[in-house]
């Protein structure tokens, strides 16, 4: 009895932990864009991933240094990087009724009707759903994906395993044919949540033809782990989903959108192919595999709102100098390398909303951004460029605290001790206060 009321105490926590912080980022990541992008749609026909050759597929494996590097720094930068609309990946996590969101209103719980309406709302404008392989062929510039006669591509993906998939989602996506992504941590499903999916219906929604892939074992902030502890996180999630689910993990989405350059080299050297972000923009020829671009969809999206995200821009960008998700701990000069030709002063460059210091070189298209220390765990950097009425944009994280609980020497901590921990400081901190 006693236990069963610690584990739901516990659940209970970890989930409005994992509630608050992931907020608490969105509210500072993914901005809405003022304008929905239009124009020129790139002619492209489907091609059929057997007229790939296998050596390509196999060059672009990362398995040297330099194929390493170019995984994480893709030299070139299109030419044509304006007439590609990209494919932007939408992010759920709760569908309910409107019964369950007067229960328990959270501001990631979309309405079984606005579900509706939206997925209505993308078959009607043309898109069409597709899954992370194909997603990968076409940023590596391997397949063309159809964007004729209007056509858009996109992903439509679900974070952690609610049920509601198979109560609500699921129906709605067949309606369109649409294929889905599950990104699902194991613990939730271990834990046998009222609202999470069992193992036997994650193995029926993989055999309907949506993916299976992981969001980590027990969605941690990966910023706080060293690296052996990432490494597990993604090795251990991919075997029980692989396992249990019947899937064939690989791609993942990070938890709260947050990760560390280690991250990315891990995931690479695990098997993974591709990773998701929470940051602004559709992805495009040349994107960083591991720093997909994905929007979180919430209850308060509108049509308008809904439209802005789907229909977003983005502003290619390569790291010449620094790391994605590198720690900053002194002022530190970071070199992008984004579209030569632009005009400076239609740029905007900030840190949350502060305006940040910066130089272009409209020849060679380097931008020079100062990332200063911050008490702060992470920084997320935005480069906007407004053209006319269009707005395109790129993102990049900076963490600033190194991994504190390995620091504390418990590298193998469990969830429940670390929020255990946290419990008792806020208690001590109400207490003194
Ligand atoms: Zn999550």
């Amino acid at each position: 009895m006693y236990s069963r009321y610690k584990a739901f105490i516990f659940l209970t926590a970890f989930i409005f932990a994992v509630f608050g912080a992931t907020v608490w980022f969105q509210n500072r990541s993914a901005n809405i864009p003022e304008t929905p992008g239009p124009e020129a749609q790139p002619a492209g026909v489907a091609a059929d991933l057997a007229e790939v050759p296998p050596a390509q597929l196999v060059a672009a494996a990362p398995t040297s240094a330099a194929a390493e590097a170019s995984a994480t720094q893709p030299s070139e930068i299109p030419a044509n990087w304006r007439d590609d609309l990209g494919v932007p990946i939408l992010c759920y996590h709760q569908i309910v009724t409107d019964e369950q969101y007067r229960e328990r209103p959270t501001p990631y719980a979309v309405t079984v009707k606005q579900f509706r309406e939206q997925m209505q709302w993308l078959a009607d404008k043309n898109f069409y759903a597709i899954l992370p392989n194909d997603l990968l062929l076409y940023i590596r510039g391997e397949k063309k994906l159809d964007f004729a006669n209007g056509k858009r591509p996109i992903m439509i993906t679900f974070d952690d395993g609610n049920n509601d998939f198979v109560n609500h989602a699921q129906k709605i996506l067949d309606q369109h044919n649409f294929k889905s992504v599950l990104y699902i941590y194991p613990t939730y499903i271990m834990a046998r949540k009222e609202r999470s999916l069992t193992w036997a219906q994650i193995q029926a929604v993989r055999k309907a033809g949506h993916a299976i892939e992981s969001h980590t074992m027990w969605h941690p902030m990966l910023s706080t782990m060293t690296d052996a502890e990432q490494r597990a996180q993604f090795a251990d999630s991919k075997r029980i989903l692989n396992q249990k689910g019947g899937a064939d993990v690989k791609h993942l989405a990070y938890p709260f959108g947050i990760y560390t350059f280690s991250s990315l080299r891990l995931l690479r050297e695990l098997g993974y192919q591709t990773a998701g972000t929470t940051f602004h923009g559709a992805n495009q020829v040349g994107e960083d595999p591991y720093l997909l671009r994905r929007f979180l969809i919430v209850k308060g999206d509108g049509e308008k709102q809904f439209a802005q995200k789907t229909l977003a821009r983005s502003l290619p960008l390569r790291y010449l100098s620094g790391e994605p998700g590198q720690v900053i701990e002194s002022q530190a000069s970071v070199k992008f390398k984004i579209p030569g030709g632009l005009e400076q002063s239609k740029f905007k460059v900030r840190v949350f909303s502060t305006a940040q210091d910066f130089s272009y070189d409209k020849k060679t298209g380097e931008l020079t951004v100062q990332v200063a220390p911050s008490k702060k765990r992470l920084s997320v950097l935005e480069i906007l460029y407004k053209e006319g009425s269009v707005e395109y944009r790129a993102n990049a994280l900076f963490n600033h605290k190194r991994a504190t609980i390995a620091e504390a020497g418990t590298a193998k901590a469990k969830p429940a001790k670390v929020k255990k921990k946290k419990r008792k400081k806020k208690r001590k901190a109400a207490e003194d206060e």
